[in-house]
């Protein structure tokens, strides 16, 4: 089984995650875009029991965006490194910081709250599968 290693942008941080993610996608929430500063945040998601800090907990701080959702990031250069999304069962490490992860996303969430639509073909949620606790609504892109 693979294993999977994020690391932050300055290396004082590392995350491992074991096998590979149950999803992986792009979110479109406000939350998301402020968190990222970007108009996306593209996500990989697996069971939290999967992910263990490999390096530098001392140098994680983290941010409890609503009830049960942490945010972290690294100290050091702020580079965000996961999410534990507690009210969907999840931990979104980012895969944008694993370099040998292929970045495949399968669906879109929160696409009722887009800046930046996407014709790509694949499934836009108006918030998230009924899997995860949504409405399990798609959108037209
Ligand atoms: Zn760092
Ligand atoms: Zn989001």
């Amino acid at each position: 089984m693979s294993t999977y290693t994020a690391k932050c942008m300055c290396g004082a941080v590392e995350v491992e995650v074991e096998g590979d993610p149950v999803g992986m996608g792009i979110c479109h929430c406000k939350d998301c875009r402020a968190w990222s500063a970007s108009p996306v945040n593209g996500f990989a998601i697996w069971p939290p029991e999967k992910m263990t800090i490999a390096k530098g907990e001392d140098q994680i701080e983290s941010y409890t965006s609503s009830e049960d959702s942490h945010r972290a990031w690294c100290k050091k250069c702020g580079a965000h490194v996961y999410h534990i999304a507690g009210p969907l069962g999840v931990v979104d490490v980012y895969p944008a910081l694993i370099e040998d992860l292929v970045f495949t996303p399968g669906l879109h969430v929160n696409y009722e709250s887009t800046v930046m639509p996407m014709k790509d073909g694949l499934p836009k949620f108006k918030d998230f599968p009924a899997e995860l606790g949504g409405s399990g609504e798609t959108m037209p892109e």
